[in-house]
């Protein structure tokens, strides 16, 4: 097999995977979060996207003649996402969380810029297509938490000098 193929191959399974850990972490941080609908309403939004890339992903691996990969944990390894954003036991859980959705968020904008380019390289169309659709759908939701961020921390400290339980989500 061309050495270039079976890169894009790997790294389209490294996406699958981490598109199915995003989707259990925003899952489970959504599903807590009761005092901050604009932001739980955006991270359903994003959730559902999510459902699409991974069909998107899984037609490509599938094209390639493989499947995807069991969760390897590829995000919540590199970032320990696993411990502030699902983790939940810190008293300012809503700004870890989009913090750390920020940060992953721009994980996957270099992912699909990566493979988008080598897709490129190779000239797979399909693939390039796939990279092209995913790209911005990362790019706005990390452009979105970068506008939120000051609004939910200035939101959390508001809320802070009240219920402590009720300000962190
Ligand atoms: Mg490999
Ligand atoms: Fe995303």
């Amino acid at each position: 097999m061309n050495p270039a193929k079976d890169n894009i191959l790997d790294w389209l399974r490294d996406a699958h995977a981490m598109e199915q850990q995003a989707e259990k972490m925003l899952s489970t941080f959504s599903e807590r979060l009761e005092h901050y609908p604009e932001f739980k309403n955006r991270i359903d939004s994003h959730i559902q996207v999510k459902k699409s890339q991974q069909e998107l992903l899984k037609e490509c691996i599938e094209h390639c003649g493989s499947s995807p990969s069991v969760i390897k944990d590829l995000g919540a390894k590199l970032l320990g996402f696993s411990q502030t954003a699902s983790g939940i036991f810190v008293s300012d859980e809503v700004v870890k969380g989009a913090m750390s959705i920020y940060v992953f968020e721009q994980m996957e904008i270099a992912s699909y810029t990566i493979l988008g380019t080598a897709a490129k390289h190779i000239g797979d169309a399909r693939v390039l297509a796939v990279c092209e659709q995913i790209l911005p759908q990362e790019i706005a939701m990390a452009q979105w938490l970068q506008a939120y961020l000051p609004n939910v921390t200035v939101e959390f400290l508001a809320r802070s000098m009240g219920a402590k339980e009720a300000a962190k989500r």
